[in-house]
């Protein structure tokens, strides 16, 4: 499965017909999901609730069902005439939306997760409705919606493979159309520059590191937009809610947010697409979830107790929300990209002491501070980054490497393992 996006340019009325529309379908929406809850109240408080062939039939009844709902739809039409102007599978995805939300809903309460109540939406959480099947058509710049009319689209490149959904979607001000569809993997194959295997580690200080010692910097335009983005925050605390210069900053403020979502996933898609056509095997570590938000301890001078600066700042506010999650995208794409490339595979390995190990004689070090940028061996005296080093240490164990006690030494393993015996298979660094 594939979705391509692209951008739309309605005329100022299509655009009045998309938000109307959109608004339409999120009522629906609601009151779909009021008769949901509405008819769940009355059956559970029924004395034959523990009757299940009862409450089946009920449930039917009740119209509770997704396809009792749709099969309502023609008399909504009746009550409010201008649902007419809606194309109507566009109305039934809307009605299959919230019988998801409620599977999933059901599904959470049966696993014991915690589970949210399907919820309603209000016009800031809504912002797209979908053509499941049929209704829209792409003719050269233009799509043709039925019930819309003929939109301008900007097809920045070709659509691959046979589309089956056409989902239109509001960002802050601009509008966009979602294509999905199945495409065969073969469409896409290319054979790799080289058969190598590369490292790559999730850098502190880089964007990644990669084992042959290059190194991905993130770019700079993250900063620009932090510091942009922090102002207007401010500035936003300062307004009042409700007022018109407030709502001026928020839509600034999205428009700042969506400008640096769509640079990050420039990035992510050059440097993924780049790794894909260069390396045959591609080895990430296995991050833990608790890697990505995880504060850095407090750290403490040891005589006067005053506190030093332990890097928090560094991972704090958007940098953890625009880092962090460019690392777990980027894995994403790269594994996807592999997938459509056929030969190129993505693995993931245990992390577990790759920061620590030298990577030129497998003497554990102390653990590193994230301030630490450079990795010094004490034993053999090698000096490199601590983040390539690490990426050769992940490329190290995808080759047999194995830096995890075995559960039997556990006990003294610091003596015999941080030792580097001389029999002990070693890689050579390449520097
Ligand atoms: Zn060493």
């Amino acid at each position: 499965m594939r979705t391509y996006k692209y951008r739309l340019y309605p005329t100022r009325k299509q655009q009045e017909t998309l938000q109307w529309t959109l608004d339409r379908t999120r009522e629906l929406y609601n009151a779909a999901l009021q008769e949901r809850r509405d008819t769940w109240a009355i059956i559970k408080h029924h004395p034959n609730f523990y009757d299940e062939e009862w409450r089946k039939q009920a449930i039917k009844d009740h119209g509770r069902s997704c396809y009792g709902q749709i099969n309502q739809l023609p008399e909504v039409k009746e009550v409010r005439d201008e649902y007419n102007d809606i194309y109507s599978q566009v109305l039934q995805e809307t009605l299959k939306r919230v019988d998801k939300a409620y599977k999933a809903f059901f599904r959470r309460v049966q696993n014991g997760e915690k589970a949210g109540y399907p919820r309603y939406q209000g016009r800031d959480r809504y912002h797209s409705f979908c053509y499941p099947q049929s209704g829209f058509s792409l003719e050269g710049n233009r799509l043709v919606l039925s019930k819309i009319g003929h939109l301008k689209i900007k097809v920045h490149r070709p659509v691959q493979g046979t589309i089956k959904t056409c989902t239109i979607k509001r960002e802050g001000d601009c509008w966009y159309v979602c294509f999905s569809g199945e495409i065969e993997a073969s469409q896409e194959k290319h054979t790799p520059y080289t058969d190598e295997a590369v490292g790559i580690d999730l850098g502190l200080c880089h964007f990644v590191a990669l084992s042959t010692g290059d190194i991905i910097e993130n770019p700079r335009f993250f900063r620009q937009a932090e510091k942009k983005i922090t102002g207007m925050q401010q500035e936003l605390a300062r307004k009042k809610r409700g007022s018109k210069r407030r709502k001026k900053t928020v839509k600034r403020l999205s428009k700042a947010y969506r400008k640096v979502r769509n640079q990050r996933q420039d990035f992510l898609h050059q440097w993924s697409r780049c790794l894909v056509n260069t390396y045959e095997t591609i080895v990430f570590e296995d991050l833990a979830p608790s890697k990505m938000s995880k504060a850095p301890k407090p750290k403490q001078e040891k005589e006067t107790g005053a506190s030093l600066p332990n890097g928090a700042s560094k991972k704090a506010g958007l940098n953890t929300s625009i880092l962090d999650a460019g690392w777990s995208t980027f894995m994403n794409l790269c594994e996807y990209k592999a997938a459509c490339a056929g030969v190129v595979q993505v693995k993931k390995v245990d992390p577990y002491k790759t920061s620590q190990v030298c990577s030129g004689c497998l003497h554990e070090g102390p653990h590193k501070d994230l301030s630490e940028r450079v990795h010094t061996c004490e034993n053999c005296g090698l000096v490199l980054d601590r983040d390539i080093n690490a990426a050769m240490n992940i490329l190290a164990v995808w080759n047999g490497l194995n830096l995890r006690p075995t559960p039997k030494t556990t006990k003294k393993k610091t003596q015999a393992r941080t030792e580097p015996s001389e029999d002990a298979p070693l890689r050579s660094p390449r520097l």
